[in-house]
Formats: structure tokens, sequence, C-alpha cells
């Protein structure tokens, strides 16, 4: 059966897209693409410059000249799923900081910012065998990725999810705190997050990382894909068979 080349994952904060995208990514033995991270790397880098995160000209400008890099994890033991350079600096965890996360939803509206990150993101995907996660992936950076899927989950599974996904990380997160900041990044990232209009939609209330891997990979099996590579598909489907 044949593995779409392009696997897209759209869907609000806290809806487990990086999750699934992980998740699917090792199993399908594909690159793993965050594309939230891209703007997040922007934001570091307007803090950085002490510049105004809603002057859309200077975030425009800094964004043509900033160079970010996302590496696989190499040899770090700190649970990192990549390692992020900005400029040569190591800013993974960073990336994570409240700082960061509040003003990162004000830098990626910029259009002429955005059309800096989305040519860097369409240069990855047109490579193929990646799982490009994000808003926009499926909308705008890769209509024609064969395979859409827009993960969504009630704002109480979010947040909760969101608050586990901080503390397992060692760091304190409050409930309530973090239910505020998902309502404000979701009406300031409204502009970019509507589904495709072909994206296969899951809710994923209730239901595990690996069921929703699960829907996934059937979906792969009723056939939507465009490439040859059936043994990334072999591997998904039986992930013991992988190993040995
Ligand atoms: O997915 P993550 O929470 O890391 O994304 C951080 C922010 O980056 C989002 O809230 C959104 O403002 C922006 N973003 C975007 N388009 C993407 C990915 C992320 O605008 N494709």
């Amino acid at each position: 059966m044949p593995v779409p080349s392009v696997i897209t994952i759209d869907g609000p904060a806290g809806a487990g897209k990086s999750t699934l995208g992980e998740l699917l990514a090792r199993r399908l033995g594909y690159l793993f693409f965050d594309t939230g991270v891209m703007y997040r790397a922007l934001a570091w880098a307007v803090l950085r410059s002490a510049i105004d995160p809603e002057d859309g000209e200077a975030v425009a400008a800094l964004a043509h000249n900033l160079d970010i890099q996302v590496l696989p994890p190499g040899d770090a033991t700190d649970g990192r799923p990549y390692t992020v350079l900005v400029d040569g600096v190591d800013v993974t965890w960073e990336l994570r900081h409240p700082n960061v996360e509040r003003i990162v939803s004000i830098t990626a509206r910029h259009p002429a910012a955005r059309d800096i990150m989305r040519a860097q993101q369409r240069a990855i995907g047109c490579r193929g065998r990646v799982v490009m996660v994000g808003r926009d992936i499926g909308s705008v950076v890769m209509p024609d990725a064969p395979l859409k899927i827009y993960l969504d989950a009630s704002l109480d599974e979010r947040a909760r999810r969101r608050t586990h996904e901080i503390q397992r990380r060692g760091g304190s997160a409050d409930l309530q705190h973090v239910l505020n900041d998902i309502i404000r990044r979701d009406s300031l990232d409204r502009h970019v997050s509507a589904p495709a209009a072909d994206a296969c939609v899951i809710f994923s209330d209730g239901l595990s990382p690996e069921q929703v891997v699960a829907l996934v990979i059937d979906r792969i099996d009723d056939g939507v894909g465009d490439s040859q590579d059936t043994s990334a598909y072999e591997r998904a489907k039986n992930p013991d068979s992988a190993r040995t």
C-alpha cells in the first residue's frame, strides 16, 4: 500500500499535533518537522534584538536575515525531539520560555515574515518523506500534500494536555493560566487556523496518542497516498517487524 510522501498535521495549540507527528514519523521512518519551532525561533530573535513584535517590517527584515536550523537531537540526553539553532546558538529549550510564548503569535501574524518562513518550510516539505506539523501546512504551505490531517480537541482537553506536558518537562504550570493562554493564542492564530478543504478532521478527546496514530494509519490503509514507498507503510503497520 503506498504511503503519502508528505503528511501534514494542522490544528490549534495543545491538540496533540507534535505527539502525533513524532509517533507517525518514527513509525514511517520519515522526518518530523514541527513548523511552530520556526515561528518560535523568530520570536526568540525578536526578543534578542529588542524590536517591537508588532512591527511587521522590522520582523520581516529580521526573518530575512535569520539562520534557523532544525537538526536531529544528536547526542543530547535531555529528551529534546530536535535541536534548534538560531544564528548558530542552541535555543532548543528557550523556545518554550513564557516570554517566547507571549509574543510568538504576534510575530507570526506578519504576512511578509510568514512568506519567508513558508518558503523555507516548503523547501523542506518538497524533499518528501516528511510529517509536517503546524497551522497552515495543509492549507497553504503544502496544499498538494496527499494526506492532510486536522487535529482538534476541546479547549479543556487541550489545556489539560498542555499543562501535563509542561509539568512532565519539569516546569510548573497552572491549568487556568494555561487555559487562558490557549484562548489568547486561538484568537491570535485564527487567521491561519482553518483546515484545508480536503483535510481529514480528527477530534481527539478521549483518544490516546496511539489511537490517533491508528486512525491515521487506517486512513493510509484506505488508499490515500502518492508514493510507491511500500516499505514505509509496512513498517508503520508492523512496528515490531521494523526492529528485527
Ligand atoms: O505549534 P506551536 O505552539 O509551537 O506554534 C507556536 C505559534 O507559532 C502558534 O501559536 C502560531 O502563532 C505560530 N505558527 C503559525 N504557523 C505555523 C506554526 C505555528 O503561525 N505553521
